[in-house]
């Protein structure tokens, strides 16, 4: 590495909070499926920002978009109307099926608003005594980082030392239906889970969970909240998640790649009165549903549909899976998958994923270990067959190396 590298390395590691460790690449551009470090070298981005980037970098529409936006107008909060909202409501919830819509920023504040909204709806639709409201959540779940959120994390490095922590969450084990069942009580309000744990290492319930799910929160007045933050905007090779399960939340989230990776833009979606007892002054944001983040959302979610991304996804997903599953290497416990939502799960005895991210770095792959033992690949939807048999093959001679 060269020094100026160094200094960046360094530098950060002197006035910044320590809640990152950073593989140890320091990266100047991004264009489409590939980012480039200070020196000039290319890396093909298996990350993708935790998906946020699903569009690719710099996605060229978006960027317009964007700056065609930031020249007119980026902010008036929501004391005054603006001209890009409307539209963004109308694309939003035509692309989704939705019916309302509440504009935030990051997940973990779509999340949070979610979390309030099902609890008013606990109370004044469905009659929950006042203060008694409970939301189920999945074990391994992971939902951001804010208080409210981190306390229902069953992850101990999330929680220790940050409570107390708010009540009224109750946590079951994922893909167990039966769980759910006897979880639900007449206090139950909603239950929130991710339709694919990604941050758990891209755990995929088992087939009918999903229906089983709908059917028990229908037939106990109980709001299935589905936070397709990572999930959702063609990820997995279709729009939403839940559409591989044939079914429809009663709120749904996303974030991430609602922007294209340009900036934060989250939303709670609902199909029922959740978000309609929401009333002027019961929630807000400054920054909530600005003209910038609506007209760069829009460019965003207009691409996706426009350049076959979702489409992408689901044939460029199955190709990079049946690619993985072809890898001989004993190093491998595990490959799983759906869309462009991949991981390989290595066996205890192969040494850390970390280590194998740090050698796909020297090969020109960024990837990210999760769980000690996995390693997530998440390329932008944009990647092509021939960029996925290029990662494929480096994939494989780093996979079958030991580092243990
Ligand atoms: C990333 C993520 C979040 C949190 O989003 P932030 O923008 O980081 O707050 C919430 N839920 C899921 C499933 C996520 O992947």
């Amino acid at each position: 590495m060269s020094s100026s590298v160094i200094d960046f390395i360094a530098t950060e590691a002197r006035f910044g909070a320590h809640n990152y460790e950073p593989i140890g690449v320091v990266l100047s551009r991004g264009e489409g499926v590939w980012v480039w470090d200070t020196e000039g070298n290319r890396y093909l981005d298996c990350l993708s920002a935790y998906s946020a980037v699903s569009q690719g970098h710099c996605h060229p529409k978006i960027l317009a978009a964007m700056v065609e936006q930031a020249h007119r107008l980026t902010l008036t909060s929501r004391a005054f109307h603006n001209d890009q909202l409307a539209l963004f409501y109308e694309e939003i919830a035509a692309l989704t099926g939705s019916h309302k819509v509440l504009p935030m920023n990051s997940g973990a504040e779509a999340v949070e608003s979610a979390i309030k909204a099902v609890r008013k709806w606990g109370y004044e639709v469905k009659g929950v005594p006042d203060g008694a409201a409970e939301i189920i959540v999945c074990a391994n779940n992971f939902h951001g980082r804010t208080l409210g959120i981190v306390g229902f994390s069953t992850d101990p490095e999330t929680r220790t030392h940050f409570g107390p922590f708010a009540p009224g969450f109750r946590i079951i084990p994922f893909g167990d239906a039966a769980a759910l069942q006897d979880a639900i009580t007449p206090n139950t309000v909603a239950f929130l889970v991710e339709p694919i744990q990604g941050e758990a290492g891209v755990i995929i319930p088992p087939a009918g969970y999903f229906t089983e799910v709908r059917q028990l929160c229908t037939a106990n007045n109980v709001m299935l909240v589905l936070d397709e933050i990572q999930t959702g905007l063609g990820r997995t090779g279709k729009l939403l998640a839940e559409q591989h399960e044939g079914i429809e939340a009663d709120v749904t989230l996303l974030g991430k790649a609602l922007s294209g990776g340009f900036y934060p833009v989250s939303a709670v979606l609902s199909n029922n009165d959740v978000l309609g007892t929401l009333r002027p002054g019961q929630h807000g944001s400054t920054f909530g549903g600005n003209p910038l983040a609506c007209a760069v959302a829009r460019a965003a979610m207009r691409v996706l549909v426009e350049e076959g991304m979702i489409e992408n996804a689901a044939t460029q997903g199955a190709r990079f899976l049946k690619g993985l599953k072809d890898i001989r290497a004993n190093t491998i416990r595990e490959v799983r998958g759906r869309g462009l939502m991949l991981a390989v799960e290595l066996h205890p005895e192969a040494g850390r994923a970390r280590r194998y991210c740090e050698a796909l770095q020297g090969k020109g792959i960024l990837a990210k270990d999760t769980h000690e033992q996995t390693i997530r690949i998440a390329p932008p939807l944009v990647i092509t067959s021939d960029q996925v048999d290029w990662a494929l093959e480096r994939l494989a001679t780093t996979l079958t190396q030991d580092f243990s």
